[in-house]
Order: structure tokens, then C-alpha cells, then sequence
């Protein structure tokens, strides 16, 4: 459900503005080791953000469940706190528990500024409601919330770095987009290279502890898989 209060606070967030951010919140938490995959995502919550920024942060919370859906997270504004739903570790899905957390760290860095930076919102909403809370359908499925879309695309960011994706993809498909034909399905593909393994080389999946279907999103959005069309245009 998209409401009226994320529209104004979140709405015109720019892509850029969210590359960046996954940026610098992976060199200023890991420093040299930022580059290191997959992305220590344990040191960025616990040595910096709780560390530095207050953050108090729970992996085990039972958050049941809203609008019928499993809550898989929630991020508390004041006081600043993270929650992710025990049911993500008792499913034993290391992706799934790694994309959840980073999308909440994305509410943290790009969203719980802008609500106590904007007083008069923050007052309205009341103590109580000084969360964004995470249902499944942001994670696993269609979204259309921008705050949401957001998060998620900063939990990408961070967990897959741009640079450390294209070294990767290069060393198995020598930087060359994947070609197909006009009319294939590209989210098949997408999802096929993701989990592909190549002799001595592990999957795009593991390298990165991702799911195949996080992996998948990245390689179409930075246009690794793409139409046809689109490879032409980069030429
Ligand atoms: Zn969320």
C-alpha cells in the first residue's frame, strides 16, 4: 500500500544519491576490506553502525505478521533500532537473511534522516509509528511503495558492488554482456548466469551470498543481461 507520508518524505530520491550511499557506508565501515567479498554485512552492523551510530539491532525478533504477510523487518526511527524476523535464520537462506538485513540498513542510511530531519512530519506520526516496517512482498515480490524500491535498490548496491560485479562477470564472459534474442526471456537468463558455475569458478551466488534472484535483478539493471537492442546502443 502506498501511503501519502512516503510519497512526501521519500519520493525524490535519486538512483545516484543510493549508489553512492552503499558506497561510502561500505569504505567508511570496512575500510581496506571493502573490496573483500562477499560483503562482511556482520562488521557493517555491529562494529560501525551499532558502534558508531547508536544502532541497536536484533536478528531474532518475532515480528509476526501485517496485511496478512510475514513482517521479515523493521527499522525503528527513534530510538534507532533494526529488527529482522528469526524466521530468515530458521530457514537456513543465507541470501535471503543478507538482502533483508541490507534493506533495512537502507531505511537506516537513507530514510531515517529524512524523518527526523522533517520535524513536522515527525510529530504528526506519533512516537508509535516511527517505523517503516518490511513485508514480504518488498522483498520477494512487486513493490511499488518508493521507499521500498529504495531499499531495495541500496541492499543491492551494497551487497553487490558495481566494480567487484564487473571483475567478476568479466572473468566469466570476458566482459561481454549476454546476447539474446529479441523475445527471450531475460529474467531466466538473468537468473541462469546468476547461479551458473564455470570450471574453477564459483557461482555469481556464492561469490557474493546472494540469492539467485537478487543476483538475477542486478545483472539485468546494470545491463550485464539485456536485450539485443540495448547492446546495440552501447556501441
Ligand atoms: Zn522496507
Amino acid at each position: 500500500m502506498k501511503s501519502r507520508r512516503a510519497d512526501a518524505v521519500f519520493g525524490f530520491l535519486h538512483e545516484n544519491t543510493i549508489v553512492s550511499a552503499a558506497d561510502e557506508l561500505r569504505w567508511e565501515a570496512l575500510g581496506v576490506r571493502a573490496t573483500v567479498l562477499p560483503v562482511d554485512i556482520d562488521t557493517i552492523i555491529y562494529d560501525h553502525l551499532c558502534q558508531n551510530q547508536g544502532l541497536s539491532f536484533n536478528d531474532e525478533a518475532d515480528l509476526g505478521t501485517a496485511s496478512g504477510e510475514a513482517v521479515l523487518g523493521k527499522m525503528t526511527v527513534q530510538p534507532g533500532r533494526i529488527e529482522i524476523s528469526r524466521q530468515l535464520k530458521i530457514e537456513g537462506n543465507e541470501g535471503r537473511l543478507r538482502f533483508t538485513i541490507a534493506h533495512e540498513i537502507g531505511h537506516w542510511v537513507l530514510h531515517r534522516p529524512l524523518i527526523l530531519a522533517d520535524e513536522r512530519q515527525y510529530s504528526l506520526l506519533g512516537s508509535e509509528k516511527h517505523q517503516l516496517v518490511t513485508l514480504n512482498r518488498a522483498i520477494n515480490g512487486l513493490t511499488s511503495a518508493p521507499e521500498e524500491i529504495q531499499a531495495n535498490m541500496f541492499a543491492s548496491e551494497l551487497l553487490i558492488p558495481r566494480k567487484q560485479l564487473g571483475e567478476e562477470w568479466g572473468r566469466r564472459n570476458s566482459l561481454r554482456p549476454v546476447a539474446t534474442k529479441s523475445g527471450s526471456d531475460l529474467k531466466l537468463i538473468a537468473r541462469e548466469a546468476a547461479i551458473a558455475r564455470m570450471p574453477g569458478l564459483p557461482a555469481l551466488t556464492d561469490v557474493f551470498a546472494v540469492s539467485a534472484e537478487a543476483m538475477a535483478i542486478a545483472l539485468l539493471r546494470r545491463k550485464l543481461v539485456a536485450p539485443p537492442a540495448s547492446l546495440l546502443e552501447g556501441f
